[in-house]
């Protein structure tokens, strides 16, 4: 028999009729749990219960909020290899991979209770005779944090603990398809001092649970990270409802591999970027853009590496690659693999499905070569690992392939040239920029984002985090 996890709302466990089973994509016969599936009036009772516990949170001292999340930090760290080892096995990414996720969601919340004793504000002189001028931040209100599955830990982490950190209430509806992790992390959360109602979590369908809260004119903010299909409706819901929102979607991400390129850095900053975490980050880079001078031999060595990959069980020592994450993302990869084919693009490794000891969505990692800007391969998300080569004449040529998308998340370039790396780093229309580093891997106290059609609103993470998760209030005092 497999644990059934409720919902949270109001500090009560809350179950349903109906649950969704958790599925082990490197063995679909283990099954991680049941979990509760809920309804629109499950989230309409989290957001009663928020606004109401609003009252009191948002007036708790900078000392309480500290505590807790503090408390919280502590505990996920303590217990990183048991979330981390349970992340592996409902998303599929590797055990160290898992771990690793747990110990940044640790670092998010330690930070974060730093933040929360940090709320500063302003003084300003007034620009009449004896009025002074104060700017204060106060937190928004009722948060909506609707989250994807291919960091169901980090991504959780840092939209709950700045959210709570500035005095804000939760309604965290976490991804269907790995929902074990982040329920492990509210609990903590939860346990570690929270008042009823001020996180509560609701699982469901995201086409039932997402439009509750995005509609809801009783929710203050909704931050959203997933898919470009799905971020723009969220935003309209949310605009129409008056609340303030933040999307981070997904990108198509760019590396250049000049001629004066270290060889060796610029395979594993490919193939960690392209295939690593089975190509499932919104960071990863799926378009390597390559010079004409270092092409072939790039090529090559590219193939020998991915020839050595160990792509097995999430959870198995060892393993560099585990399976992608269900049968609709294995489908979608397979397919973008034919496509590329067909539109003429060649195939020189991978690409097919891999069989293991347990049945699992296992898949080679494919690379094309002599495949064009315009490709659908090469403009479409696919979120798997599958990326391909547009070969290039020179630097220039290679910023202009680069830039020429609608996305702008991520872009990085691998030379050994300052005044390249400094030209790209000015002109990359992308929020984040990787000198001779995979364009995915990031640091947890920085902002995070994307430009063009990757995002929208203010950024995530560091201390930016406080311009979406704190409103500002301009006061003029004569004493
Ligand atoms: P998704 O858009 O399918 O789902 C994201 C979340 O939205 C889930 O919780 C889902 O249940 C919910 N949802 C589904 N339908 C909804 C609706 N109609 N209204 C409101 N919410 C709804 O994305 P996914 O498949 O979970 O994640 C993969 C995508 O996330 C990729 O496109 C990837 O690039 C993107 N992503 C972006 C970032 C980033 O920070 N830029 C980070 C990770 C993932």
């Amino acid at each position: 028999m497999s644990t059934t996890y409720p919902n949270l709302i109001d500090g009560q466990r809350v179950d349903s009729r109906e649950r969704t089973p958790d599925i082990n994509p490197s063995n679909v016969t283990d099954v991680v749990g049941e979990f509760a599936r809920g309804g629109s009036d499950d989230a309409g009772k989290a957001i009663a219960s928020a606004r109401a516990a609003f009252k009191k949170w948002s007036r708790s001292t900078p000392q309480e909020r500290f505590d807790v999340l503090d408390r919280a930090g502590t505990e996920i760290l303590a217990r990183k290899e048991e979330l981390g080892r349970l992340l592996s096995r409902e998303q599929g990414k590797p055990l160290a991979d898992g771990i690793g996720e747990a110990a940044r969601a640790g670092a998010i919340f330690k930070f974060f209770a730093g933040e929360a004793v940090r709320v500063g504000g302003e003084k300003i002189a007034s620009v009449r005779p004896g009025v002074e001028v104060e700017v204060t931040r106060e937190p928004v209100g009722v948060v909506a944090a609707i989250t994807p599955w291919n960091f169901p830990l980090a991504i959780p982490a840092w939209k709950i603990a700045p959210a709570l950190a500035f005095g804000n209430c939760v309604v965290f509806k976490p991804a269907e398809l790995a929902p074990a992790s982040p329920w492990t992390l509210a609990d903590i959360a939860q346990r570690a001092g929270l008042p009823p109602g001020v996180l509560n979590l609701v699982m469901g369908p995201g086409s039932v649970i997402g439009p509750a809260l995005a509609s809801s004119p009783d929710v203050d903010a909704v931050t959203f990270t997933g898919s470009q299909d799905v971020g723009p409706g969220v935003a309209a819901a949310a605009v129409k409802a008056g609340s303030r929102v933040q999307l981070e979607m997904g990108g198509k991400n760019p590396l250049i591999v000049l001629d004066d390129a270290d060889l060796p850095t610029a395979v594993s900053v490919a193939v960690n970027g392209a295939f690593f975490q089975a190509g499932q980050r919104c960071t990863a880079s799926s378009r390597l853009i390559v010079t004409e001078g270092i092409h072939d031999r790039f090529v090559d060595a590219t193939v020998a590496r991915m020839k050595s990959l160990v792509i097995d069980d999430a959870l198995k020592p060892g393993t560099e690659i585990g399976p992608v994450v269900d049968q609709k993302q294995l489908d979608k990869n397979l397919e973008y693999v034919a496509i590329g084919q067909k539109e003429g693009a060649k195939l020189v490794e991978g690409g097919g499905l891999l069989e293991r000891d347990t049945r699992g969505y296992y898949m080679a990692p494919a690379l094309f070569t002599e495949s064009a800007a315009g490709m659908r391969i090469n403009s479409e998300e696919i979120f798997g690992p599958v990326a391909s080569i547009i070969r290039v004449r020179d630097y220039d040529e290679a910023l202009a392939v680069a830039n020429a998308t609608p996305f702008g998340l991520s872009a990085g370039i691998v030379t050994t040239s300052l005044k390249h790396a400094s030209h790209f780093k000015r002109n990359s229309e992308s929020g984040l920029v990787m000198v001779n580093l995979p364009t995915a891997g990031l640091d947890y106290h920085v902002p995070f984002g994307g430009r063009k059609k990757s995002s929208y609103g203010p950024r995530e993470q560091g201390t930016y985090a406080k311009e979406f998760y704190t409103i500002v209030k301009t006061a003029y005092i004569a004493p």
